[in-house]
């Protein structure tokens, strides 16, 4: 039996949940999903965006299937908790572009590794007295550097990959950004095999706009991670179709990289292959790669048809159409 942590959240997160819930429990394989809230309706109901026991729950599982939350402001996030909680370090950003997919490049394939608990997001943010002042702290450690160079590392070789790339601002801070490359340059004495190099971030927006089919893995810190991820999703084929997963040495918690798109919520027509994309990576993460590759070659498949698709990309399904139709051609590869 194979736990799973369901935390469906708000909007087209719930939607989306179901989609994924239905093609797992499609699979030869079995789940038990244990239901948690967490964000905007939770808040209502129970004064906080995530109750001790969404933690407890997604602590005694391996993994977290999250839909989409709305913020609330001033509380708060619900995932950022959880990503805390559960040290899941890593921010894995999947960037491929589809058959059937319009968009700006039609060949890329290559993963993002964003560090998740650091960098300028580590939470140290100050203002004055006087209110004219305010200070964020980018926190960078050799630890932390080092566990996110290897897991890059680790990735490139599992995707067969040939080069890891790590993307950094050393010129300028060269403190902070000097232990990041010389980490990275460090775990990569341990991995021979794979081709290294290192670009500033700036020059990166550059390449990524120009040649990001030379792009195999790229490894950063958070902000710079967070932003990179962000403009390559829009190089393939928007919020729909990108998947993410919060990656730890004991947890995992896997969501699409879209929100709880309320202007659209309620009519069951969100797009819900980001969200079968981040189950396969689930699937993988869980070491059922079989099944892993089977709802990925699914999903591609039904999008290179084209004949079910969600308006977000021309289309007139519902949600649940899109869900069925992946399940049907799963069944076609088995
Ligand atoms: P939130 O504050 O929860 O992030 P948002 O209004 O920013 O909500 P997003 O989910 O980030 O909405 O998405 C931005 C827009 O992209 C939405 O307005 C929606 O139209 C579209 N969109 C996002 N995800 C999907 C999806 N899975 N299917 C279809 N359209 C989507
Ligand atoms: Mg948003």
């Amino acid at each position: 039996m194979i736990k799973i942590a369901r935390i469906d959240g708000d909007g087209i997160g719930k939607e989306v949940t179901e989609a994924g819930v239905a093609v797992l429990e499609s699979l030869d394989l079995n789940f038990d999903f244990y239901e948690a809230e967490a964000g905007r309706e939770c808040f209502e109901k129970n004064g906080t965006t995530i109750p001790e026991e969404t933690i407890k729950v997604a602590k005694n599982t391996k993994a977290t299937l999250f839909g989409a939350i709305s913020s609330t402001p001033g509380e708060k996030s619900p995932i950022i908790v959880l990503r805390q909680e559960l040290d899941t370090y890593a921010n894995l950003r999947p960037i491929k572009s589809f058959k059937g997919i319009d968009c700006l490049f039609n060949d890329l394939d290559f993963l993002i590794v964003r560090e998740n608990t650091e960098g300028l997001y580590s939470g140290y943010e100050t203002i004055d007295e006087t209110k004219d002042k305010a200070i964020a702290q980018r926190v960078i450690t050799k630890k932390a550097s080092e566990r996110i160079s290897k897991l890059a590392f680790e990735e490139a070789i599992s995707l067969k990959k040939e080069s890891v790339t790590c993307v950094h601002k050393a010129n300028v801070l060269k403190k902070t950004d000097g232990i990041f490359k010389e980490s990275f340059y460090k775990v990569a004495q341990d991995y021979p095999n794979i081709k290294t190099n290192d670009y500033y971030v700036d020059a990166t927006a550059m390449y990524l706009l120009i040649k990001p089919q030379e792009f195999d893995v790229i490894v950063t810190s958070n902000l710079f991670g967070d932003i990179l991820s962000d403009a390559s999703a829009g190089l393939v084929g928007g919020l729909g179709l990108a998947p993410s997963g919060n990656i730890g040495d004991k947890h995992g918690i896997f969501e699409p990289v879209h929100g709880s798109a309320p202007d659209i919520a309620g009519n069951n027509i969100s797009n819900p292959i980001a969200m079968l994309l981040s189950v396969s990576m689930m699937l993988e993460y869980l070491n059922e790669t079989y099944w892993a590759e089977k709802v990925k070659i699914a999903c591609e498949n039904v999008l290179e048809k084209g004949k079910v698709k969600t308006p977000d990309l021309g289309g007139n399904n519902k949600t649940m159409d899109v869900a069925n139709e992946v399940i049907k051609e799963i069944e076609n590869l088995i």
